[in-house]
């Protein structure tokens, strides 16, 4: 059991690494091809599974699903994002995150567990290419 804890949090730490590294709200797929081609033993298994442990644990960000896949972001604290609509590039939004549940009305039965904002456009790089 000890040994297996080790080689998790080894596993955990290669795969922050990776996702701090790559610094683009990567997919499971994108931190999968970057741990791999430094550490070719690990399966997307463990990666995919490693991802959501540690979503769960609260050490990486799930920060929603654009495109038809989940982003991870290695920056935890809340913050809000802009996605460009051309390269679907995903960028963080310098703003203050209010705290919306204090004004949800009639939701007193809800637990709510956080709110997700995304601002769509076009980047100035994308602008840049189609002026
Ligand atoms: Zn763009
Ligand atoms: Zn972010």
């Amino acid at each position: 059991m000890r040994l297996d804890g080790k080689r998790n949090t080894v596993q955990r730490k290669i795969i922050f690494d990776s996702l701090s590294e790559l610094d683009c709200h990567a997919t499971a797929e994108q931190v999968y091809a970057a741990v791999v081609r430094k550490h070719p033993s690990i399966s997307k298994a463990t990666v995919y599974r490693n991802i959501a442990q540690m979503v769960e644990a609260g050490e990486l960000l799930n920060i929603g699903n654009f495109y038809g896949a989940a982003h991870y972001d290695h920056h935890c604290q809340k913050h809000y994002h802009f996605i460009c609509e051309e390269c679907k590039l995903v960028y963080d939004v310098n703003v203050d995150f209010p705290d919306l549940s204090a004004q949800l009305v009639g939701m007193d039965r809800f637990e709510i567990t956080g709110h997700t904002l995304t601002f769509s456009g076009i980047c100035p790089t994308c602008k840049e290419v189609t002026k």
